[in-house]
């Protein structure tokens, strides 16, 4: 068996008790399966309060500078001393207290240049998991565990699209080989942080919200793992948001390609990249809860088992827009579409979900951070209704493509919820809805009541037909 890599979220290392836990995971896979790599989140809501940090200075409000960077150096300082011991402390102390002071330098800088570019926001950002990284690194080492701390920035090659970039795979995997294999094959157990990484010139970046889970993929496809461990809150993959619906069960195996469509239609339990190493390097995924390590969590490899579930989960993205764009003259003529699709190019602006009329193009976004600019774009050439507050809801499976009636039952099941959009991708692993956001509680539920309900299932889908 070769090593495993091991990827904690903001939770599995919120605080010492956490780290403690964290730690005894780790243990217990090195007795398996030899040192593995550990990529650990920021602590618990840092990442949050960095980038309120940055916005705030940005706008002149320097007040909270000072009190904001205190809290976090506070808080590691705290975690250090519960589990660093004494003797060991002096060396991660004024490591964090570097790392802070230059967190407080930055944002100092930020607040005279009133400045929150991209660019800035990555280095403000990225301060959340090199001192979380550090603290668990050192943890390790204090309780007698041969680990050893990497700098994700000379780790994690990528572009220089701050805030949400995108690794540059070959020279990711040259770093690699050089930062953290040899760690490995020593015996060591290398600890760094997720998220992070740097342009080839040594700038640092990030790869977007919610990238360590990614991070851990690419280093898992780098460093030639055999599996991927998802380390969170939650005991798996479950068949539904859980945020939304009280009682969503754990899938314990799913394809790879069910695992990203659910992470891109909003599983945030992944990040939507996070499968794109896994796939290319076949390596198995599992998520599994820090606060429960014995539960069985969720497996996710390129062929799952059969079964005869009609689907294998419901997911949800919340707070998207919908803009329609109507020419009762053009959109026939060839050229529209392209023109459309521009616009939404030049803005980096990702779309959705696509549905098309005769007179009219629909399309959903979930960065309206360019909206005004996106709209006034597209009325040179047509008219524009904008819809906020929209949400998709999108039912996965593998099984869906031998099932062509499912579709028609999904929307009878949905009969009362106004539809704004129907979609069923070309995979055929999953049919998406559009819907106002105010109705997702009531939807997802009475969809999941429908095909998860234990242990009435097919009573229940009766009903839903
Ligand atoms: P971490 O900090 O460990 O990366 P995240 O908050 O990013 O954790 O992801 C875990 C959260 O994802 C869960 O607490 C849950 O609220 C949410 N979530 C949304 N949809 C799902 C789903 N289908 N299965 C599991 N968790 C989900
Ligand atoms: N800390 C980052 C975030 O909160 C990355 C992650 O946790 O995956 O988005
Ligand atoms: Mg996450």
């Amino acid at each position: 068996m070769r090593n495993v890599v091991m990827k904690f979220g903001g939770t599995s290392v919120a605080d010492a008790d956490a780290i403690r836990r964290l730690m005894d995971i780790v243990r217990a896979e090195a007795a398996r399966t030899g040192p593995p790599v550990v990529v650990v989140s920021a602590m618990s809501k840092v990442t949050d309060h960095l980038l309120k940090m940055v916005a705030e200075v940005s706008r002149g409000e320097r007040g909270s500078i000072q009190v904001g960077v205190d809290e976090l150096r506070h808080r590691h300082l705290t975690a250090i001393e519960a589990l660093v011991g004494y003797h060991k402390r002096a060396d991660v102390s004024a490591k964090i207290e570097m790392q802070v002071e230059e967190l407080r330098a930055m944002l100092t800088a930020l607040a005279i240049l009133r400045e929150a570019s991209p660019r800035s926001m990555d280095g403000v950002a990225a301060a959340g998991e090199l001192l979380s990284s550090r603290l668990v690194a050192a943890a390790f080492q204090s309780a007698g565990v041969d680990a050893v701390w990497v700098d994700a920035r000379r780790a994690i090659v990528t572009d220089d699209n701050y805030t949400a970039a995108v690794p540059d795979i070959a020279a990711t995997h040259a770093a690699l080989m050089r930062e953290v294999r040899p760690h490995l094959e020593s015996g060591r157990i290398p600890v760094l942080g997720g998220y992070v990484g740097a342009t080839k010139d040594g700038v640092a970046t990030t790869l977007g919200r919610g990238g360590s889970d990614y991070s851990a993929a690419l280093v898992g496809e780098g460093a030639g793992v055999s599996e991927i461990q998802i380390w969170t809150d939650v005991d798996g993959m479950l068949t539904a948001d859980p945020r939304v619906v009280s009682n969503p069960r754990v899938v314990s195996h799913l394809s790879f390609g069910e695992a990203s469509e659910l992470a891109y239609f909003g599983a945030k339990v992944l990040h939507p990249s996070t499968i794109l190493p896994a796939v290319s390097a076949d390596i198995p995924v599992r998520i599994l809860n820090s606060h429960r390590p014995d539960a069985p969590g969720t497996l996710i490899t390129a062929r799952p088992p059969l079964n005869d579930r009609p689907i294998t989960a419901l997911a949800c993205k919340r707070n998207v827009t919908v803009v329609e764009v109507t020419s009762t003259r053009m959109l026939m003529a060839h050229g529209f579409l392209r023109r459309l699709f521009e616009v939404f190019e030049r803005y980096r602006t990702a779309v959705d979900v696509v549905t098309t009329s005769e007179v009219s193009v629909s399309v959903t976004i979930d960065d309206s951070r360019n909206l005004a600019g996106i709209a006034a774009a597209l009325r040179e050439f047509a008219e524009v209704t904008i819809e906020p507050d929209m949400a998709l809801l999108c039912a996965v499976g593998e099984n869906l493509r031998s099932d062509p009636a499912f579709a028609i039952r999904m929307l009878a099941g949905l009969e009362g919820v106004a539809l704004r959009m129907v979609s069923q991708a070309a995979s055929r692993r999953n049919v998406t809805v559009v819907i106002r956001d105010a109705d997702v509680a009531t939807a997802m539920s009475r969809l999941h009541d429908a095909w998860f309900a234990e242990p009435q299932q097919e009573t229940r889908l009766e009903a839903a037909r």
